[in-house]
C-alpha cells in the first residue's frame, strides 16, 4: 500500500517548501524506501514552459521532455531519481483534462463541478504517479499558500484522500514561517496559528508543523505551537535558515522527522544510511584551499532563480574538486552596451547559459570572444553553445554577418538555423526539441574524456541547431564537433582546439547534475578554472598578458 505525505505552506510563499519536501524524500530514501515527489501548482498555466523566468524562475526539463516548475529540480537533486511528466500538475492541466473529457461526453451529461469532478481528476493524477513509480512513499507538495483561492481544489482533494485511504496511509505536514521582530528580538507564532486555523477550516488537521525561521526555535515556542495547533510537541520541527540547502535533510534527521512519520504511518524500514550525504555536506562547509570566480552571463541575472540548476551544478562540481566557487552575475545587456566589460577581467571561468530571443545576445558574444581570445575557460549551455559558434564564425569570416536565424532571419551566414525538416513544423507554430536524446561522443575529445563514455543521454530544450553547411570552415578554424546525434546529423557538443576549455553543448547538462554526482562537463569546466587559479598563483606575472577585446 502506497503511503502519501502532503506538504502545504502557510504564512508566506517562497518558504523553501520544495526543499523541505525534497529533504523528507532524502531521509526516507536513506531508509531503503522507494520515494517519489510530486508538485501540484495552483496557477492556471498548463505548464511553466511559457512563463517568464522573471516571474517563475527556471523551467526545469525532465527526461520525458516535460517543462516543469523549478522545485522538480530540487526533488531530483535531493532524492536522486528521475521524475516524469505526471510529477508536476497545474490547475491549468486539471481543468484542461476535465473539459476535454466533458467535450468527449465522458461524464454522460452530468453537471461538471469542482467537487467531485475536478478533485477526482487531481486524485487520479496523484494515484497515477504512485502506480507509475511503484514508490513506497509519494510526497505531494502543494504550491502557493493556504488561503489562495486557486489552491482550494487541490487541498480539498488532499482532504478527501485521508477519507479514501485512512489515517495510516496519509500524513499532512504544514510548513510555515515564524517571523522575527527586531524590536523585541523574538519569533512570532501567531501567523502560524492563523494559517493552521485556515487549513483546519478546509478540513485538514496537520500531523506535523515545520517552522522556518531566521533564528533558533526554542522548546518553549515548540510547546506553544503544539498547544495552539494541536500537534505533538515532537512534531513541531524547527527549520532554521541553513548555510547550504543540502543540510536540511540532516536537520530533519536531528529532529527524528522520518522516525516520527514512519511510526505514525506504520512504515517498516531499516536504519538510515546518510553517510555519503553527511560527507558531501561536510565537504561543502569545510575549508577550501582555493576559490574560483565564475561569471554567469545572462539576461535574467537579477533573479538568480532563473539559473537555479546552473548555479547548483557549478557548486556540485566545485565541491567535487574541493574548491569554493564565487559566482558573479553579469548582465548580457550591459556587455552588449559595452558597460562593465572590465568585470570579465576577474573571472576564472565564464558560463553562458540558455536563453531565448535577441535581447542581450550581442553581450553574450562579447563574453565568448573574451573567453576565446584570453583563453578563459568557457562553458556554453544551449544558447551558450550557439553564441560560441556565432562568435567564432564572425572571426573566421571577418564579418558581423554570421548569426542565428532566431536573431536575424535574413543573415547571409546562418551558422545556427532550423533543420530543413524542422522548418515546416516551425511554420505551423513550432514545438521545441524537448527531453532526453542520445549523444555520441568522438573519442579523444575533451568531451569524451570528461564523460569517460562513448554515448550519453542529455536533456534538450531548444529549436535551433548548428548548421552543417559551416562544419568544414569552422572545423578548419579549430572547432571540434565532439558530440553528435547517433545519425551524425545534429551537433550536440562543440569544443575549441588549443584552448584550455572552451566547450558548448546544445543540450542542458545542468539538469542532470546531482550533489553527490557532479555533471562531467561542469566538473571538467571547474577543473580548468581551478587550474587557471593555481597557475596564476604560482606565476602571477605570466597570467596577465593583455589582449584587446571589443564588441
Ligand atoms: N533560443 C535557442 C533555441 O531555441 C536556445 C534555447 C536555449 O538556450 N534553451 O535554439
Amino acid at each position: 500500500m502506497t503511503k502519501y505525505i502532503f506538504c502545504t505552506g502557510g504564512v508566506v510563499s517562497s518558504l523553501g517548501k520544495g526543499v523541505a519536501a525534497a529533504s523528507i524524500g532524502r531521509i526516507l530514501k536513506s531508509r531503503g524506501l522507494a520515494v517519489t515527489v510530486q508538485k501540484l501548482d495552483p496557477y492556471l498555466n498548463v505548464d511553466p514552459g511559457t512563463m517568464s523566468p522573471y516571474e517563475h524562475g527556471e523551467v526545469f526539463v525532465l527526461e520525458d521532455g516535460a517543462e516543469t516548475d523549478l522545485d522538480l529540480g530540487a526533488y531530483e537533486r535531493f532524492i536522486d531519481e528521475n521524475l516524469s511528466r505526471a510529477s508536476n500538475l497545474t490547475s491549468g492541466q486539471v481543468y484542461q483534462q476535465v473539459i476535454n473529457r466533458e467535450r468527449r461526453g465522458d461524464y454522460l451529461g452530468k453537471t461538471i463541478q469542482v467537487i467531485p469532478h475536478v478533485t477526482n481528476q487531481i486524485k487520479a493524477t496523484i494515484n497515477q504517479v504512485a502506480r507509475q513509480t511503484k514508490a513506497d512513499v509519494v510526497i505531494v507538495e502543494v504550491g502557493g499558500t493556504v488561503g489562495d483561492i486557486e489552491g482550494l481544489p487541490f487541498l480539498e482533494a488532499l482532504r478527501q484522500m485521508r477519507k479514501d485511504l485512512g489515517r495510516d496511509n496519509t500524513y499532512y505536514i504544514h510548513v510555515t514561517l515564524l517571523p522575527h521582530l527586531a524590536t523585541t528580538n523574538e519569533l512570532k507564532t501567531k501567523p502560524t496559528q492563523h494559517s493552521v486555523r485556515e487549513l483546519r477550516g478546509i478540513g485538514i488537521q496537520p500531523d506535523m508543523i515545520m517552522c522556518r525561521a531566521d533564528l533558533p526555535v526554542g522548546d518553549d515556542l515548540r510547546e506553544k505551537i503544539a498547544l495552539f495547533c494541536d500537534v505533538d510537541r515532537q512534531a513541531v520541527i524547527p527549520l532554521p535558515t541553513a548555510s547550504t540547502i543540502y543540510e536540511v535533510p540532516l536537520t530533519l534527521e536531528d529532529y527524528r522527522v522520518a522516525d516520527i512519520i514512519c511510526a505514525r504511518m506504520k512504515i517498516d524500514c531499516r536504519t538510515p544510511d546518510l553517510a555519503e550525504w553527511r560527507d558531501m555536506v561536510a565537504h561543502i562547509k569545510g575549508p577550501k584551499p582555493h576559490t574560483v570566480t565564475v561569471g554567469i552571463v545572462g539576461k535574467y541575472v537579477e533573479l538568480e532563480d532563473a539559473y537555479m540548476s546552473v548555479y547548483e551544478a557549478l557548486n556540485h562540481a566545485a565541491v567535487h574538486h574541493n574548491c569554493a566557487v564565487n559566482i558573479e552575475w553579469i548582465s548580457s545587456e550591459d556587455l552588449e552596451r559595452m558597460r562593465n566589460v572590465e568585470r570579465l577581467e576577474n573571472l576564472d571561468g565564464i558560463v553562458v547559459p540558455g536563453g531565448f530571443g535577441e535581447r542581450g545576445v550581442e553581450g553574450k558574444i562579447v563574453a565568448a570572444k573574451f573567453a576565446r581570445v584570453r583563453k578563459v575557460p568557457y562553458l556554453g549551455l544551449c544558447l551558450g553553445m550557439q553564441v560560441m559558434v556565432i562568435e567564432l564564425a564572425r572571426e573566421v569570416f571577418e564579418s558581423d554577418a554570421p548569426n542565428s536565424t532566431e536573431f536575424n532571419p535574413a543573415t547571409t551566414h546562418p551558422v545556427i538555423d532550423l533543420m530543413p525538416d524542422q522548418r515546416d513544423i516551425a511554420d505551423l507554430g513550432g514545438t521545441m526539441r524537448l527531453g532526453s536524446y542520445p549523444c555520441h561522443l568522438i573519442p579523444g575529445t575533451i568531451a569524451a574524456n570528461a564523460y569517460q563514455a562513448d554515448q550519453v543521454d542529455e536533456r534538450h530544450r531548444h529549436r535551433f541547431e548548428f548548421n552543417n553547411e559551416f562544419k568544414e570552415q569552422l572545423g578548419q578554424a579549430g572547432l571540434v564537433f565532439s558530440g553528435l546525434s547517433p545519425d551524425g546529423r545534429l551537433v550536440e557538443i562543440a569544443e575549441l582546439r588549443d584552448h584550455p576549455f572552451m566547450l558548448g553543448s546544445q543540450f542542458h547538462p545542468e539538469f542532470k547534475s546531482r550533489p553527490t554526482r557532479p555533471h562531467p562537463l561542469f566538473a571538467q569546466f571547474i577543473r580548468a578554472a581551478l587550474d587557471r587559479v593555481v597557475a596564476a598563483q604560482s606565476a602571477p606575472a605570466a597570467a596577465t598578458e593583455p589582449a584587446p577585446v571589443s564588441g
